[in-house]
């Protein structure tokens, strides 16, 4: 298993021309804090909504940002051969903003998760875990080669302790598990479809563990979080629920969406690699987390399914847990001992 070790008081700028003078300590004031819906108290953990699928999670001084893409909206992203999108809506901090960063979560290399900008300013030795497709290219750019990359495949973990002050706290740790994920639908694709679903690259979700202990004997999990990734409803998904157990995870983030390609307006061929509203209520029923947050729902224009389908499939069917966030919006959770 990989081990490596992060220690956030050795503050280092998130991309690579930022300074420390100018670094903010905090990010910025969320414009609302929101914790569990029906049981909150004890709070010690926060997650951020940047926008996308990018969020900020913080716990015991160390901040892991997910997906990181930093766009405005009238930006382009390419997401493959004849293929770009539009962004709609504005990240909720922008990339010279942000605050120390010690670990990256990247689901998948797609633009609309690892930015062109995002990629030319990150500071090289920024630690990602991510995807071995992303690896290689993240690794295979000469003397501009990210140097702390680690990839992992579905089921496979990697262990990160945290440094923090003595007598603190006894050991933080965070387990990562690669998780499955499907981003092409698995049906004879449409011969027009062939070439850009041949460029669609391979996904991750990710199921991070906030806990405690050293190393993946003595390390007893606090509080669970599933990151579905850009993945379809699809079979492979079933293992989750068979290897975690019914109500062991304590948050889903969601990447919702039914992202369609290409535009529904420029082709009458289309496919859905993403979740809409539809599968989205499907993956609650198999993983039952606790809590759901959806992200990932509307920042492009080839995000076709809108986040009120799916608000409307989960009041009309009664489903509690569901937690909406808005882009500048945190959630407020507590890590158990
Ligand atoms: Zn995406």
């Amino acid at each position: 298993m990989q081990h490596i070790t992060i220690d956030p008081r050795k503050v280092q700028p998130p991309t690579r021309d930022g300074g420390l003078n100018d670094l903010p300590e905090h990010l910025p004031t969320p414009k609302a804090t929101n914790t569990h819906p029906v049981k909150p108290g004890g709070e010690n953990a926060s997650i951020y909504f940047v926008g996308t699928a990018t969020t900020i999670i913080e716990w015991q001084g160390v901040r892991i940002m997910t997906d990181p893409n930093f766009l405005h909206a009238g930006d382009h992203v390419h997401l493959g051969p004849g293929v770009s999108s539009q962004r709609k809506t504005n990240p909720a901090v922008d990339l010279h903003e942000l605050p120390r960063i010690d670990l990256v979560l990247l689901s998948h290399y797609h633009g609309d998760h690892f930015d062109q900008h995002v990629e030319a300013s990150l500071r090289r030795n920024l630690p990602i875990v991510t995807t071995s497709h992303a690896k290689k290219i993240l690794t295979s750019k000469g003397p501009d080669s990210f140097t702390a990359i680690y990839d992992l495949e579905p089921f496979q973990q990697m262990m990160i302790n945290i440094e923090s002050d003595p007598g603190n706290d006894a050991s933080p740790s965070l387990r990562v598990t690669g998780m499955p994920g499907k981003h092409v639908p698995v049906v004879k694709p449409i011969e027009k479809l062939n070439e850009f679903v041949g460029a669609i690259p391979p996904t991750n979700g990710w199921m991070l563990e906030l806990g405690h202990g050293k190393d993946a004997s003595s390390f007893k999990p606090g509080y669970r979080i599933y990151i579905s990734g850009d993945t379809l409803m699809v079979d492979d998904l079933k293992e989750i629920p068979k290897r975690y157990g019914e109500h062991n995870i304590d948050l889903m983030l969601i990447h919702l969406g039914g992202t369609t390609v290409p535009s529904p307006s420029l082709s009458p061929f289309t496919l859905m690699v993403t979740m809409d509203a539809k599968q989205g209520v499907e993956l609650m029923r198999l993983v039952k987390p606790d809590v759901t947050i959806p992200v990932h729902y509307d920042d492009y224009d080839v995000f076709a399914s809108p986040l009120g389908d799916f608000k409307e499939i989960v009041e009309r069917e009664g489903l509690g847990g569901v937690v909406y966030l808005d882009r500048g919006e945190e959630y407020r959770f507590a890590v158990r001992q």
